[in-house]
């Protein structure tokens, strides 16, 4: 046993190698013809693919290992059932049929780590138990989630069983891909192709195991892009694709001109040509989705024509159009009447007792209006979209179905200056690390529980009171958003930064120009708050929160929108809200609400874990950044996940499962165990030499705390 103890890692020497290589291997040793030195440096070569098995579990040897894997294009490391990824910004060959074949039913640590393993486990245990899962992928902006919820989707869309008719349903969860990229992704600082929404996609198997149906939920999508991008980022990928990619006839059809250079709203950040990034091959695939769901492309059009209309100021500073050329374009493509579109455009009509009153725009105000329409047109358009897509999904059978749900969400981001965008997409950030928090240690404490087994709870930072301090009834700072959002009078984004700071004072959380102290006052601006989120400090601009959180579309413009001949048009703008007389909810709340929802449909289902690491900040393959991933794995909670794993047993097998794989291994036990399971497998273990520390009986399972005691038994088994 102690020999064993020493070589047990050897099941990790090579992730290629299987556990009977292993175990050459050891006979390799014991002849002599291989020094132990000799197999431990195979070992040190690749390092460990699980790290329950690393030898210390320090920080140091954490990274260590992340880096020699990284370094062989080993980017997956369990620490058990979770993966941990890491971005290698280039193309491996390990995303393949043949590679999924290999996964195919295999049992999760026969084979190196892969997110096919995970996604096969997932899929598997969803058959045998018949419940739902999901799949939750974190990590920061540009760290690999996108990529992973594709390769997820791919493998289920390629392995799973099929039939004729259901291929259909597979091929639209396919192509709901690329539309929804095209919509919702942009190139930002961080990452060339950003997710700027989060999504949740169902896809719903039958009992045998077909992808029967898929439905997606989609979380507040980064509107105020189509109107303005910072420098060296660009607007959607979709307008990019269509101006450059779409045939001279289209292009024609719908007014426009060649290329991204002619208009306003594709180049704010300079940055329109992207070298990873083909617009006009993207367009063809893009194409063909849209046409299957019947979608033209004059929607889009008719927000690069709004972009291009300018307004000049007469002599009293009202806003007048400067040319009509454009603001024709968008009356014919949205079939609304240009007078009237003009109108709602530069007035804005006041009802007085049963007088409508016009009362004329200065030229900011003019803008605002403008921008404001682009932005409902092309976020109701989204939304519309995604209905589409979710009606041919659908899946039309009634029989009950189980589900694997992906989340795929925008990661924690910080720029230089950051604002309303930056603070909702880290709040959602936040929730996902509580329920993750939540999940972990709350699976694994009721495990135990319910199997009678004794334990020490591991310390985590939990990130609750950051939650609350953002969403607190009240008293958080969305209710005293809102607040001010809904206040009448002088509310402007700076009196909601002095709420903030009378009602934060001394939050650990929370700091602002006013409220630092000298050193940090430093850092800050007059008009920005800080807040120190789990993921790192971010400091927020509170210019526009208001606007934005307020999100107003003037009725006048709204109206129109919904007598326009485009249906898609009429049916988004209809749809907005019923009851144009109530105020409708803010931003900021529709999406709290949301993510509220959106926990309770996850804490329904069984967790698995994707843990994405970004290498680097500067999208380059082969550079492993120590210091950018060790402060990754410290906010991810990956040591604490670690701890967890270890402090309690690594391993644990539902009897009669453990004892149907090993009772060869001892004569009481073959070919047949009369008895119960559990006692089975006491006998066995007994057999075994098992140490009394090494293992515990629960009521259903017997739990190994080390996994070197199993990869024993397991080696064992091979050689009988
Ligand atoms: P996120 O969704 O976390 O913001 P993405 O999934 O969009 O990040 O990944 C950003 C970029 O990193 C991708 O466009 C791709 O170039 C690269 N990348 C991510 N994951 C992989 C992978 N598994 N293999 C190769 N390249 C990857
Ligand atoms: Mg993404």
């Amino acid at each position: 046993w102690h020999f064993f103890s020493v070589v047990l890692p050897l099941g990790a020497i090579n992730p290629n190698i299987q556990t009977s290589t292993a175990t050459l291997l050891l006979q390799l040793v014991a002849q002599g013809q291989l020094d132990m030195e000799g197999a431990l440096t195979a070992r040190d070569r690749v390092g460990i693919q699980d790290f329950v098995l690393l030898d210390e579990t320090t920080e140091a040897a954490f990274l260590s290992n992340l880096k020699k894997r990284f370094s062989k294009d080993l980017i997956y490391t369990y620490i058990g059932t979770l993966l941990v990824s890491v971005n290698p910004y280039k193309e491996l060959d390990i995303y393949n049929k043949k590679q999924m074949d290999i996964y195919m039913g295999v049992n999760f640590f026969e084979l190196p780590p892969h997110i096919y393993a995970l996604a096969d486990n997932a899929y598997h245990t969803m058959l045998t138990e018949f419940n739902n899962h999901f799949i939750l992928i974190s990590g920061e902006s540009g760290a690999g989630k996108t990529e992973a919820s594709k390769k997820i989707l791919q493998y289920y869309a390629v392995s799973c069983p099929s039939t004729t008719l259901l291929n259909t349903v597979r091929d639209k969860m396919l192509m709901s891909n690329p539309v929804l990229e095209a919509f919702g992704n942009a190139k930002t600082l961080k990452n060339d192709n950003s997710s700027r929404f989060g999504k949740y996609m169902d896809i719903q198997f039958d009992g045998q195991g077909d992808a029967v149906g898929g439905h997606i939920l989609n979380y507040l999508l980064e509107k105020s892009r189509v109107v303005h991008q910072n420098h060296g980022e660009r607007n959607f990928h979709i307008f990019y694709q269509l101006v450059e990619g779409g045939s001279d006839d289209l292009l024609h059809q719908l007014g426009l001109e060649r290329g991204c250079q002619h208009y306003n709203y594709l180049t704010q950040g300079q940055c329109a040509i992207v070298q990873s990034i083909n617009d006009k091959n993207d367009w063809k695939t893009v194409k063909n989705a849209l046409q299957i769901i019947n979608f033209d492309e004059t929607v889009i059009a008719s927000v690069l024509h709004l972009g291009n209309v300018r307004f000049d100021s007469d002599s009293k500073g009202h806003a007048l159009l400067n040319n009509n050329t454009e603001l024709h374009w968008v009356s014919n493509l949205l079939g609304v009447d240009a007078h009237r579109l003009q109108e709602g455009l530069t007035f804005r009509k006041i009802e007085a007792k049963k007088d409508q009153v016009l009362s004329p725009f200065t030229t900011d105000h003019a803008i605002y209006a403008r921008d404001a329409l682009a932005k409902a047109i092309y976020g109701q358009t989204f939304t519309w979209l995604v209905n589409r897509i979710n009606e041919s999904m659908e899946n039309k059978d009634p029989s009950r179905k189980t589900v694997i749900g992906l989340l795929d969400i925008y990661g924690f981001e910080v720029f230089y200056v950051n604002s309303f965008e930056q603070f909702c997409i880290n709040y959602c950030n936040e929730k996902l690390q509580q329920l993750f928090i939540e999940l972990t240690l709350k699976s694994e404490q009721e495990e135990y529980e319910a199997e009678g087994i004794e334990w020490e709870p591991v310390q985590f930072f939990n990130n609750k009171i950051i939650c609350d301090l953002i969403e607190e009834k009240h008293r958080g700072i969305i209710s005293l958003l809102d607040e001010e959002c809904l206040r009448p009078g002088d509310a402007t984004d700076l009196t909601f930064l002095e709420r903030l700071e009378e009602k934060m004072g001394n939050h650990p959380h929370f700091v602002t120009h006013k409220l630092a102290d000298k050193m940090t006052r430093k850092t800050l601006e007059r008009g920005d708050f800080r807040l120190l989120h789990y993921a790192g400090e971010v400091t927020y601009c509170v210019v526009g929160f208001l606007d934005k959180n307020n999100d107003l579309l003037y009725r006048n413009i709204k109206d129109l929108m919904c007598q326009s001949k485009n249906d898609i048009v009429k049916e988004c703008f209809s749809s907005m809200d019923p009851d144009s007389r109530r105020r409708p909810e803010t931003v900021v709340t529709q999406f709290k609400s949301s993510l509220q929802k959106l926990t309770e449909i996850l804490m329904a289902k069984e967790a698995w874990y994707i843990r994405c690491l970004k290498s680097n900040e500067s999208k380059q393959s082969g550079q492993f950044d120590e210091a950018l991933i060790r402060h990754q794995v410290k906010y991810l909670g990956l040591m604490e996940h670690l701890r967890v794993r270890r402090a309690g047993f690594a391993y644990r097998r539902k009897y009669d499962v453990f004892l149907k794989r090993y009772k060869p291994l001892c004569p009481a036990t073959w070919p047949h165990w009369r008895g119960v399971a559990a006692d089975g497998v006491e006998v066995l273990v007994q057999h075994l030499g098992y140490l009394p520390d090494e293992y515990k009986m629960g009521r259903t399972k017997i739990f190994i705390r080390h996994p070197r005691t199993l990869f024993a038994t397991e080696d064992a088994y091979e050689k009988c």
